[in-house]
């Protein structure tokens, strides 16, 4: 693979940014277009909201009442593309993670540290880097299936693309789209993507199929985020910048492809990151982006002390070196994860 110049590096870190953009706004443009299209009056010509025929659970309902094979190919395409790939499904094509994402969150815009972000336990302690936690999306995800063969359909209420078509068919037959309304509310409460990462069962499942690929290399994978421990300074910046808050990525303490299975590969921390190719995003072995930036580590390891550009207050102090082994547990506000 030939070394690019990093101005070529910078140009291609602002493309897969808009170009992420555009995708998301082409999704959302034909959701709309096909949830008006179903909406009172139903149009002639485009009857069906393909977007509900792409979702598992949506298919595995549909299966369930009809026992029909052919219909659900769309539904394990996506699963098939997830396990070669990853959760990509909610970083660049969900429309109502779109919707949520754009939303300007309070959140957002008040300085973070890397403590306020962090997953906490039951007690509310600062869970360690790598420590696993009960999650509502996989209980909810859990509860779902086992309820389905009894006949009772709560994919209304919590699968993603069902609530995005109900509400934009709301919308356009003038009735008040209660259920989406109140994600909004959640949204600026908890978070742009708070729905996304700890309640949505779709996005539980697409993260289960991307945890089954994880052993997949990254020159086998579709798409991955690829780390380079070696040149991270570990200031966080990564963290802070991902709309999902996973920690991992700076947290990790390889290098290689990221098993953070929660990722959805939008490549908003590869745009933030200041260390020269610590992260890449990968496709089947080639680099797309790569991070671009002046730190380097130190000699002894960690970040760069004397480089104020290279230090961030984000990152606790008691979890500097975490990913070498040195771990501390910390009280202290934390979420997402
Ligand atoms: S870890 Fe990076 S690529 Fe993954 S969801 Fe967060 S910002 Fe996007
Ligand atoms: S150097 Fe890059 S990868 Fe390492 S913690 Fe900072 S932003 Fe994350």
């Amino acid at each position: 693979m030939r070394a690019r110049k990093p101005t070529q590096k910078r140009e291609a870190r602002r493309t897969l940014h808009y170009t992420r953009r555009s995708v998301q706004l082409a999704f959302l443009a034909a959701f709309l277009l096909l949830a008006w299209a179903a909406s009172y009056p139903p149009s002639r010509y485009l009857r069906e909201n393909f977007f509900l025929r792409v979702d598992p659970l949506g298919a595995l309902s549909a299966f369930m009442r009809a026992s029909a094979l052919l219909p659900l190919w769309p539904a394990m395409a996506l699963l098939l593309l997830t396990f070669l790939s990853g959760r990509f499904f909610c970083g660049w094509i969900c429309p109502l993670g779109t919707v949520l994402e754009m939303i300007p969150s309070p959140l957002r815009l008040k300085k973070r540290r890397m403590e306020g972000i962090r997953p906490r336990g039951v007690d509310g302690a600062v869970l360690l880097p790598g420590a696993r936690r009960p999650r509502v999306k996989y209980l909810l995800l859990l509860a779902l299936l086992v309820l389905l063969p009894f006949g009772v359909n709560l994919l209304w209420l919590f699968d993603p693309l069902v609530i995005a078509h109900r509400s934009a068919v709301q919308v356009f037959t003038g009735s008040l789209p209660l259920l989406f309304l109140g994600l909004l509310v959640l949204a600026l409460a908890a978070g742009p993507r708070f729905w996304c990462q700890e309640v949505c069962p779709l996005g539980a499942l697409l993260s289960a199929a991307g945890w089954a690929g994880r052993g997949l290399r990254e020159d086998k994978a579709l798409l991955s985020l690829v780390k380079d421990e070696a040149a991270c300074v570990h200031c966080g910046r990564c963290a802070l910048a991902c709309p999902f808050w996973i920690t991992e990525v700076a947290d990790t303490g390889r290098s290689g492809r990221l098993l953070a299975f929660d990722c959805a590969l939008c490549g908003e921390c590869l745009e933030a990151c200041p260390a020269d190719g610590a992260l890449s995003l990968v496709s089947l072995g080639r680099r797309i982006a790569v991070s671009t930036g002046p730190c380097k580590p130190s000699e002894s390891g960690g970040r760069r002390r004397d480089d104020p550009t290279c230090q961030w207050e984000g990152m606790s102090p008691s979890f500097e070196g975490a990913g070498d082994g040195e771990q501390t547990r910390t009280k202290g506000p934390g979420r997402g994860g």
